[in-house]
């Protein structure tokens, strides 16, 4: 396919913001693909090379890019630049500018969807000595071949801002569309085969080659990590009991959610959002080759860190130092010991397990484990139907620090993704904090033109200043998000990229999981998962919660019943 047809195909999808009229439009364009370019326009219409668990990136910064397009088309860079603060889109900005291109190709031949995707691919993956060379002299070539629009989309693709408003339903529903009589039973066999791939592109070609049957006997395959299970919240305890009698009551552990595969000696380590974390826990790989007696399969579980001394739990600010780390990886597995509670098995020795009953397959687990004391252990659960039993396992949970409970009915087999069913978390909700906006940043995509993450501020009665101790991006609906924008811009004081400062006016109401210490803002602490409740437009910035009441509930974490 010549990258043309994608970038005629890219500027309908721009034009419309009806999901329904993006996945017509994308369905007749996978229709028009051959097998290798159906994954590569898949990729390529979510603005990436690659599934998003592989986390590779181009990583071109928007300087190279400047660089690339000054050497192209021959305009100053200052011009460049000048041009780019108008609209803030380089894409915009090359397109612009490139009929005054010097090296006019009179008789260049097109460029097709498989050069400029391989291409690209060179330049994410591009390291080492002269890698930067590479990447210039790759989007040199590319982008002297382009005309104005082509320019436009590939800049845009480098710098990973498509702006084509592709999200993941879409290309399910185009997919839908494009390969099948669209049914029901379609749509939820696509998003289960989703699920277990995590890779449009996958799905895309087993739908084209094998159909519905295809899709259905898809397997969880080993480096391909799954969208796990989430527990939905509960009111009480009491609730879950008397709508599903006997359940499953375990300990909702305090730490990262570890989806473990394992295929001879190889172990892949992922977590709940995918990310590839093997590298950053060799003792948890040892424990796994040591703890799992199957050959293959596939286990989750919540990896907690430790004391080192007393292997008492401590809390996920303190694991989450191993999680992102890229250095002296050994030096931290002494410092930060782990723990490995594992709660769940999907797959073993090609077996799909997951429509199993919840307590059969922890029959399964328990056979597969070899505990390995205080190292490598299975969630701590109970079977009951006794709510003063399941209370009093409640406090012992928290009481270890832990967050609470999860409840999980017996009979539920292993369903994908959030709000589902099947597991019902119990914890102890905190009290909300009013915050005061003292930043925000623009979004991306379909959302530019709204401000959507929200920094927020506790206030310090003795200066009077704002000390900010989160920032927020979750809890809103779209219309919210346009509200909040339209209050914000008025109180702009200046912008960097981005980034908005505004003047400290704004009183909105925050819930959140929970309070942690953090050098990283001014308040000294932080809130872990601050979402959206609303606008307290009855209190001033005067009224907002102080710094005093931050340190209070920081301090009675995990004392709540
Ligand atoms: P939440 O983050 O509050 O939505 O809760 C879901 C998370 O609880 C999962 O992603 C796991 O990381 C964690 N979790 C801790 N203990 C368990 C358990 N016994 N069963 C399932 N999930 C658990």
């Amino acid at each position: 396919m010549e990258y043309k047809t994608l970038v005629e195909y890219y500027e309908k999808l721009e034009r419309t913001s009806s999901k329904i009229e993006k996945a017509k439009i994308l369905a007749e364009l996978l229709k028009m693909c051959n097998p290798n370019d159906l994954e590569r326009v898949i990729y390529l219409v979510q603005g990436s090379l690659y599934p998003k668990y592989m986390q590779i990136e181009l990583g071109v910064a928007t300087q190279l890019m400047i660089k690339v397009i000054n050497k192209t088309i021959g305009v100053s860079r200052e011009k460049i630049e000048e041009e780019f603060t108008k609209t803030g889109d380089l894409g915009l900005t090359v397109e612009k500018l490139i009929p005054s291109k010097k090296q006019v190709t009179l008789f260049k031949k097109s460029l097709t969807v498989e050069e400029v995707f391989e291409n690209l691919r060179k330049v994410a993956t591009a390291s080492g000595e002269g890698a930067q060379e590479k990447k210039i002299n790759i989007l040199t070539s590319l982008l002297l071949m382009c005309t104005p629009k082509e320019a436009k989309y590939l800049v845009r693709t480098v710098l990973g801002e498509l702006r084509v408003g592709v999200a993941e339903g879409i290309i399910r529903d185009a997919i839908v569309e494009a390969f099948f009589e669209k049914k029901k039973e379609v749509e939820e066999v696509i998003d289960y085969a989703w699920s277990i791939l995590s890779d449009f592109a996958a799905v895309a070609k087993i739908a084209k080659e094998s159909g519905l049957e295809g899709l259905k006997n898809i397997k969880i395959e080993f480096g391909r990590p799954i969208q796990v299970m989430l527990g939905e919240k509960a009111e009480s305890i009491e609730e879950v009991v008397k709508e599903f009698g006997k359940v499953a009551a375990e300990w909702k552990y305090d730490g990262m959610r570890t989806l473990i595969m394992k295929k001879g000696n190889k172990i892949l380590l992922f977590t709940r959002r995918q990310e590839n974390v093997t590298a950053q826990f060799p003792d948890l790989v040892e424990l796994c080759i040591k703890g799992i007696k199957a050959e293959e399969c596939v286990v989750e579980g919540e990896t907690i860190a430790v004391n080192p001394k007393t292997g008492d739990p401590l809390a996920f600010q303190v694991l989450s130092r191993r999680i992102h780390r890229k250095y002296e990886i050994e030096k931290m597995v002494e410092k930060i010991p782990i723990r490995i509670h594992l709660f769940d098995i999907l797959y073993l020795n090609g077996e799909m397990l997951i429509s199993k009953p919840l307590i059969e397959r922890r029959k399964i687990l328990e056979n597969v484990i070899e505990k390995i004391e205080g190292k490598f252990e299975l969630a701590k659960q109970i079977i009951s139907d006794d709510v003063k039993e399941i209370e009093e396992f409640y406090q012992e949970s928290l009481n270890a620090k832990q967050e609470g409970l999860m409840l999980k009915v017996l009979t539920s087999p292993y369903k994908f993704g959030r709000h589902v069913g099947g597991w019902y978390k119990i914890k102890p909700t905190m009290e909300s904090l009013d915050l005061v906006i003292v930043g925000a940043t623009w979004g991306e995509g379909s959302r530019a033109n709204w401000l959507t993450s929200y920094e927020l501020a506790v206030r310090d009665p003795d200066t009077g200043n704002f000390l900010r101790c989160g920032m927020m991006s979750t809890g809103l609906k779209e219309e919210e998000y346009e509200m909040m924008t339209e209050i914000l811009k008025p109180l702009i004081i200046y912008e960097k990229g981005k980034e908005v400062k505004v003047r400290p006016k704004i009183v909105i109401e925050v819930k959140y999981q929970e309070i942690q210490k953090s050098p990283n803002y001014e308040a000294g602490y932080a809130l872990r998962f601050p979402s959206f409740v609303r606008i307290r437009d009855d209190k001033g910035p005067e009224e907002a919660d102080t710094i005093e009441r931050l340190i209070e509930l920081y301090k009675s974490q995990g004392k709540v019943g």
